[in-house]
Formats: C-alpha cells, sequence, structure tokens
C-alpha cells in the first residue's frame, strides 16, 4: 500500500456531548449544538455556541476525512491489537507527524486539546466546573481530536454510530437518509446508529416521517424527558410538556425505533419534589421506553438555574429528598422497562429491569433512607469520592487538599469532620463532576 500523503489528511467535526453509551462511538454531526438552547438547567450550549444546520456536501466531506483517517490508521498498524501495544501513544506519533506536514505544508490546524477524545481529566488544579465543561466543545474541528476519536472507536469495536447535535429530528427526514445511507456505505463495519432528540419533534413528526429515520437504519432515539411534570417542564423552559413526551416515545416505539429516556431527578428542586417524581412516574409508565436514564439534577455556574438559586427562585432538593423521588420512580412506574443509573451525578447505583428487579432496588434505597444524618452525610462522601475516581482516575490536588485535614495513615477519616467540612468537600466533588 503507497504511504499516504499526510499533507492531505483533514480533521471532521465530532459531537462533544453524546449518551454514555455512546462515548466511543463514531460521530457525525450533521447539525450543530441546540436548536432549542433555552433549558434553564442545561450548560451544554450555553457558551455561545449557535445552532447551524450542515450541507450535504460538508457531511460527505467530513465522512470522507474520517475514512481517510481511519485508512492512515490502518496502513500505520496503529490499532493493530498487539498485547502491550499503547495504541494512544502511537496514535500521538502519528497526531505529531501530520500536524507537522500540515504546518510545512502552510496549512492550519490546531493541536486542540486531547482530554475529552481520550477520556482524561482536569489538569489544571482550581480549573471551575464552567471552563472544565467548556473544554468538553469541541466546535473547531482538529486533526488531534479526530485522530483520537477513531482511534477509540476502532478499539471498542468500531461498530456504532451517533449522529447529532442534540436533535437530529429536526432534519428532513431525506436528508438524514441520504447522510446516514453515505456513512453507512462509507464504513460498512458500522451495526449501530443512534441520535439525541426532542420528544416535542417527535410528537409533532407524522409516524411516516420517524418510518423514514427507521428506515434510513436508525436504531435508537435518546430523548431528554427530565421530568413528566408539567410545572417543573413550565419552570425550566423545557418547552414540552408531560403529554408530548407520552406521544412523541409512543410513536418512536410504533415507528420500530428504540426508545431511551433520561430523567433528572432533583430538577423539582423542594417546590416541586413530589409532583415531579410522581408525575415522571405516571409519564414513564404511558410512554413505555426501553430504557430510563437517571441523572440528578447538577446546577452548573453560568446556567440561567444558578441565577434562580441565587436569587432564591430555585431551592435544590435535598440528597433525601432526591433519593425518596428515586423510590417512588422504582416503586410507581408501571411498565416493563429497565431503569440504569449510569452517571456520576447519581449517589446511589440503582438499576435494574421493572418491575421485577424493583423489591431489590428499594432495599438499596431504603438501606440508605435508614441510616442517621451523619451516616447519610459520610455515605454520600464516600459515594462522590468514588464517583470522582471512577469518572477521572484519580482525585485531583484541589480535592486531596480539601480532604487532607481528615486524612488518618492511608485513609480519610469522616469522624474527624464536621457536617458542614463534609458538605462542603461534597458540594466541591459534585461541582467537579460532569453529568
Ligand atoms: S433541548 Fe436539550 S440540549 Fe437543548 S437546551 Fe434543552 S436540555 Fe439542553
Amino acid at each position: 500500500m503507497a504511504d499516504t500523503d499526510l499533507s492531505l489528511i483533514e480533521p471532521f467535526e465530532i459531537c462533544s456531548i453524546r449518551p454514555p453509551t455512546e462515548n466511543f462511538s463514531l460521530t457525525f454531526r450533521l447539525t450543530r449544538n441546540c436548536g432549542w438552547n433555552r433549558c434553564l438547567f442545561c450548560p451544554v450550549y450555553k457558551q455561545g455556541v449557535k445552532f447551524s444546520r450542515r450541507t450535504m456536501e460538508d457531511v460527505k466531506k467530513d465522512v470522507d476525512r474520517a475514512r481517510a483517517i481511519d485508512d492512515l490508521l490502518t496502513e500505520r498498524g496503529v490499532c493493530d491489537p498487539y498485547p502491550g501495544t499503547d495504541v494512544y501513544r502511537e496514535a500521538a506519533g502519528l497526531i505529531a507527524e501530520i500536524n507537522e506536514v500540515r504546518s510545512r505544508s502552510g496549512i492550519e490546524g490546531g493541536t486542540g486539546d486531547r482530554r475529552a477524545a481520550a477520556g482524561g481529566g482536569p489538569s489544571g488544579e482550581g480549573e471551575d466546573s464552567a471552563a472544565w465543561f467548556a473544554t468538553w466543545f469541541k466546535d473547531t474541528p482538529t486533526i488531534e481530536d479526530s485522530v483520537y476519536h477513531l482511534v477509540s472507536w476502532r478499539v471498542n469495536g468500531g461498530q456504532t454510530c451517533f449522529i447529532g447535535d442534540s436533535n437530529s429530528l429536526v432534519l428532513n427526514p431525506a436528508f438524514f437518509l441520504e447522510a446516514a445511507s453515505y456513512i453507512r456505505q462509507t464504513f460498512p463495519g458500522l451495526a449501530r446508529f443512534t441520535i439525541y432528540g426532542r420528544t416535542r419533534s417527535a410528537a409533532e413528526m407524522p409516524l411516516r416521517d420517524l418510518e423514514v429515520f427507521k428506515g434510513a437504519g436508525l436504531d435508537r432515539i435518546h430523548f431528554g424527558v427530565e421530568s413528566g411534570c408539567d410545572e417543573v417542564l413550565g419552570f425550566m423552559k423545557k418547552g414540552v410538556t408531560g403529554e408530548q413526551h407520552i406521544l412523541g416515545c409512543r410513536k418512536t416505539v410504533d415507528a420500530g425505533i428504540s426508545c431511551s429516556v433520561y430523567v433528572m431527578p432533583g430538577l423539582g428542586g423542594t417546590r416541586w419534589s413530589v409532583p415531579h417524581a410522581a408525575d415522571t412516574s405516571r409519564v414513564i409508565t404511558e410512554a413505555a421506553p426501553d430504557y430510563v436514564r437517571l441523572r440528578t439534577l447538577e446546577v452548573f455556574p453560568g446556567t440561567p438555574l444558578a441565577t434562580a438559586v441565587r436569587k432564591g427562585t430555585f431551592t435544590e432538593a435535598t440528597e433525601e429528598q432526591i433519593v425518596r423521588e428515586i423510590r417512588t420512580l422504582v416503586e410507581e412506574i408501571e411498565t416493563e422497562t429497565t431503569l440504569v443509573s449510569d452517571s456520576a451525578s447519581n449517589l446511589l447505583d440503582v438499576s435494574g429491569r421493572l418491575p421485577g428487579d424493583g423489591p431489590r432496588m428499594l432495599e438499596v434505597i431504603d438501606e440508605y433512607l435508614a441510616l442517621s444524618p451523619r451516616e447519610k452525610l459520610t455515605f454520600s462522601l464516600a459515594s462522590r469520592l468514588q464517583s470522582f475516581v471512577g469518572q477521572y482516575g484519580g482525585l485531583t490536588q484541589e480535592i486531596m487538599h480539601a480532604v487532607m485535614p481528615f486524612v488518618a495513615g492511608d485513609r480519610i477519616d469522616a469522624n474527624r469532620a464536621s457536617d458542614d467540612e463534609i458538605e462542603g468537600v461534597i458540594r466541591l466533588i459534585r461541582s467537579r463532576l460532569m453529568p
């Protein structure tokens, strides 16, 4: 095989924000950012980026660019499965080579930030969560991001594709069909296609349009339901009602597409905690999605919700209230579905198939609820520390510094800390966790 001319390698746009199940998927942007972008709690597209639709020509160009990088990885044997091979180190070498050739040829190409692509953690101590969150956006494509994206896709099976950004149902179905066909033709090994969607879009489109998406190979839509309670949805400016959630999910299932929804415990704050849980249980029961994924509310700095908290128009629910909301969901959802707790934002790992696994899941919840206030605090500290290590692979100096006064020997002894001190550390850790 002839050596590829590295000056011809070009970066392509990737979807920075995608479901955790699509972390290692090949991604293509058919739209950019969110056309709604009004939800008070959502930090995702509040960084000044605007919604836009891409042309078919640009999309196909990106698919071709991804193919060229994939072919180059094959040519260089970067992802060959030899034991002990550090594919990311080899990829780093290749990236340096490409960037050098491009720079010598007078082609622009930033080195980018590999952390999101490679799944790394914060490097700058004291970096606040808003700044860290901003580093996840990859609006400007780079060689580095593009190569790592392909590498992580290949080493994780190379079979899944996510098409973004936030609501691919705004696309003309014929446009989606042409783009998906081109992607499939260019990457014939792809076996699963997924998108994010808004239930309102699904509710308002004819069933036959959703069937075109299905015919294009779409396997699953991830919907941000967040709540089934209309007061909460209204306050949060979600732009959808509980009834539209139900209609959108049902229509998706009728079109033969798998339906996965996100629900956000805590979104009702203290004021709507009870109706939020009850109405969400009813909406999920009627919507009957295949998956319900829990994402506990985190109030991100810089969001309109953070302003509402500051002004006193929204009061965050306590951890105990949030756990009681999840208890209501487990107890009151009356449809067969899989409840998944796959986010570092959640205090408890409550996952299982409903209704069969319900009693086991309730046991986990009730064990927590039976703890004394002090035990709940120390439980929360241990759980949050574990989530942080799980997400970033270790503690940052900032968090080490915060827990240092309570360290005894080689472990953290929470008995040395007051309730306020523990709460402070928990708040710090939660502010650094990504949803
Ligand atoms: S629709 Fe989704 S991406 Fe857009 S603002 Fe709301 S939560 Fe964020």
